[in-house]
């Protein structure tokens, strides 16, 4: 038999995969010998044995890798034998450039079987992991994966544990956080001040205590997490006193897809995205009546849902909850709380108790959100699990490193390396402090993973985002000689959906938004932009509304029911419309009206012009959480009404056409007046928009040839709005990219800002 020996590198994520052992076993199968190892661009294996085995290795290895392992690049290099006997597993080279950072990965089935079988030592035990499972990203100091570069490397191995991470049969083969009751982290109950309590077997103590309606914080993955039973309204009621939350809907946790069901209903693909590994929150429609307490979600027809992701939490739900509160430990907009010392120090005055454990967390990781839309998953906020996975965007880019702040609010910020955009877990609102701190010291943390050093720093355009001035700082402090670049918000979001779907021909790019500078005192966030390897244009705008009070009027969107009034010479109806808004000062709504002539910041945005009629129809009157006012006018919308729609104008004099919204909001004012169903206004309303943006859209399209569009911006969360326009611009024969793996709100905006250097050069945006 003719002998060949083959050297093949593996590029991707296959490292902290069970990516080795893998390979072991396939050799093993194919009658190879040789070896693998971990290097820094991934994994090589070195094989001998008959060529056409060695291809079936080969393909085998790409066609069935291991589950969580993605494989970018497989480069193969054939070579005369050595004469190599037997397969052996090599240690890991110490060089890292370009490896890949393993995410964090729920608890798999085998360990779950393990875990609750009592002949097994990991009986019970709620740190039990393997190759296949465990956490990642968040116990990483440096990289190539290693126990030693893990923070387990605080606890030596014992002697069973140690035999099953050298055995390459083994699961636990070089599975780096490998743990057991007698070497590895244990969990405790510390008390209000942080004293710890004995008890024989901590998680059915706070079970019981849950039970009791008592609040717990307890420590996952990337943080803590404040919990409470959640079908107990009190305990609910006053978890929302102690975060000083009012409306914002906390996530729940259920222990299996039937529990689920008990309380949201559960399409096919929602069930296949609350089971997948990376285990994030599911926004689900509530099933009623049901005995989670109302206080979880207040005035929401939704709810986020996930499923248990670490063996803490299924030794805990299998106490027998229906579901428990589970939402991140920190308050307002500040970073989740990670240390137990500073739980202790900032939680002890609001949680009942602590369950804690001694295995330190690195970074601080918020659970994901998505949800289900058009069919397709979603991703409302990348954290645990998604994060920090790189994606290739595909443009012949050999330029600098970049570092993409991202805007103010669902901060994201994205790090290049060569042509991988790597896009930040979720760090928050920029606005506080503790969070801008948060974004910094992340910002440093990630580089020095990565192996990345920013010489391109991009931020908003907006002169006086936080986001701005923190990407001052970076350059000035930390990155010193990096240049600065503005890109448009608006333009961004386009360009991070085009980058998402690595399509980079001319496109029709629809940002419907909450807002962003655009220069001049003008607010965007309801434009059509020409987007091209030129630049960007707007084609076509709404109708712009004032702005009375700036940020405040996204906050308190009565203000905005005013602008909208008055742009349609209707202030005859302010009085009547405020009859409604019990809880709004008179003085407060006089003082705007007479403030609105002379507001000079107008804003475009479709955000602003959906707070505007929420407030018009009394749906909802301020937003106590980004977006709230919007959602409730999409949750509205109980019946199908699509062939009924409002009057509304595209007036195509100048060369950024105007879409003119007022004969739309007097539409509503007249059938608020005659006392239509608001069911029944908002869905015209929604309608009407679709309709508007569409017909806008075809003429545009007609206008330059261009037949490809591209959908981005938080409006576009509004699962109404997105399913209708995809709909019938597909049926248009346009082609429509939408995101899917990057939030359409802020939080992908980044992706986009990292895109344009990449796609225009850093001199040109500068
Ligand atoms: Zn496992
Ligand atoms: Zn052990
Ligand atoms: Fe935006």
């Amino acid at each position: 038999m003719d002998a060949k020996r083959c050297k093949i590198i593996v590029k991707g994520i296959v490292q902290g995969v069970g990516f080795r052992p893998f390979v072991y076993r396939k050799a093993v199968e194919h009658n190879l010998s040789g070896y693998v190892k971990n290097i820094g661009e991934g994994v090589l294996v070195d094989v001998e044995g008959s060529q056409p085995l060695i291809e079936e290795f080969i393909k085998d290895l790409v066609n069935n890798p291991p589950v969580l392992a993605q494989i970018t690049d497989v480069q193969t290099h054939w070579l005369e034998p050595q004469g190599l006997i037997g397969f052996s597993v090599g240690l890991s080279d110490s060089s890292n450039a370009n490896t890949m950072i393993p995410p964090d990965i729920s608890v798999c089935d085998a360990c779950l079987r393990e875990l609750f079988d009592p002949a097994d030592r990991r009986y019970l035990y709620p740190f039990i992991n393997c190759t296949d499972c465990g956490p990642r990203f968040t116990i990483i100091h440096y990289l190539p994966y290693d126990r030693n570069s893990t923070t387990m490397r605080v606890f030596p191995l014992c002697r069973d544990c140690e035999s099953e991470y050298k055995n390459p049969l083994s699961r636990r083969f070089h599975a780096e956080p490998i743990a057991c009751p007698s070497c590895g982290p244990r969990l405790w109950i510390a008390d209000k001040q942080g004293i710890e309590q004995e008890f024989d077997n901590p998680i059915r103590e706070i079970a019981n205590r849950l039970r009791q309606g008592h609040i717990v914080a307890i420590k996952g993955i990337g943080g803590f997490h404040i919990a409470v039973d959640a079908e107990n309204q009190d305990a609910v009621i006053q978890l929302r006193m102690i975060k000083q939350r009012d409306n914002k809907p906390f996530a729940v946790m259920a222990l299996g897809i039937d529990e689920v069901k008990g309380f949201a209903y559960v399409s096919k693909e929602e069930e296949r995205l609350l089971k997948r590994w990376e285990k994030p929150i599911v926004i689900l429609r509530k099933k009623r009546p049901s005995t989670i307490a109302e206080a979880v979600a207040p005035n929401n027809t939704m709810i986020g849902v996930m499923l248990p992701y670490t063996p803490l939490h299924y030794l805990l739900l299998r106490e027998g909850f229906l579901a428990l509160v589970m939402t991140s430990a920190n308050f307002h907009d500040e970073p989740i709380i990670k240390d137990n010392e500073e739980a202790i120090s900032r939680l002890s005055h609001c949680v009942d108790c602590f369950l804690m454990h001694n295995r330190p967390i690195l970074y601080r990781l918020d659970d994901s959100v998505a949800m289900i839309s058009i069919d397709k998953p979603l991703l409302i906020r990348r954290g645990r699990g998604f994060t920090p996975i790189g994606h290739k965007i595909e443009l012949a880019y050999n330029g600098a490193s970049i570092l993409a702040c991202g805007g103010d609010i669902k901060n994201t910020f994205c790090i290049t390396r060569g042509n991988q955009a790597f896009l930040s877990q979720h760090i928050g609102d920029l606005e506080n402090a503790y969070t801008a701190e948060h974004f910094i010291n992340t910002v440093i943390d990630l580089c020095k993973l990565l192996n990345s050093t920013p010489e391109v720093i991009v931020h908003d355009k907006h002169p006086d985002y936080f986001s701005t001035r923190l990407a001052r700082r970076l350059s000035e402090e930390v990155f010193k000689g990096s240049k600065l670049v503005e890109v448009q918000h608006h333009h961004a979001h386009i360009l991070s959906c085009m980058a998402e779907n690595n399509y980079y021909d001319p496109v029709l790019g629809m940002a419907m938004d909450g807002g962003g500078w655009a220069g001049d005192l003008q607010i965007w966030g309801g434009e059509i932009l020409l987007v091209d390897r030129s630049g960007f244009r707007p084609c076509a705008s709404l109708y712009p509304l004032p702005l009375v009070g700036g940020d405040r009027a996204a906050k308190e969107t009565w203000r905005m029911a005013i602008s909208a009034l008055y742009v349609c010479n209707r202030t005859d109806l302010v009085d009547r419309i405020a009859e409604a808004w019990r809880d709004i000062d008179r003085h407060k709504i006089k003082a705007v009206q007479q403030a609105i002539p002379y507001t000079k910041i107008t804003s475009s945005s479709l955000g602003r012009l959906f707070d505007a009629i929420s407030a018009i129809l009394n749906i909802s009157i301020l937003n106590t959480y980004e977006g709230e006012s919007a959602i409730r006018l999409e949750q509205a919308c109980t019946m199908d009404l699509e062939e009924q729609i409002y009057p509304y104008v595209i007036n195509k004099q100048d060369e950024c056409w105007l879409i003119d919204t007022r004969p739309i909001i007097e539409g509503v004012v007249v059938d608020l007046l005659d006392s239509c169903p608001i069911s029944v206004i908002s869905m015209k309303f929604h309608y009407t928009i679709i309709h508007a943006l569409f017909h806008a859209t075809v003429d545009i399209s007609k206008k330059f040839g261009i037949k490809t569009t591209a959908l981005s911006g938080g409006a576009f969360q509004n699962r109404i709005l997105l399913s209708g326009l995809v709909r019938w611009l597909k049926s248009n024969d346009i082609k429509v990219l939408t995101h899917s793996k990057f939030p359409t709100n802020d939080g992908g905006l980044a992706l986009g800002q990292a895109c344009a250097v990449m796609l225009y050069g850093a001199d040109k945006l500068s």
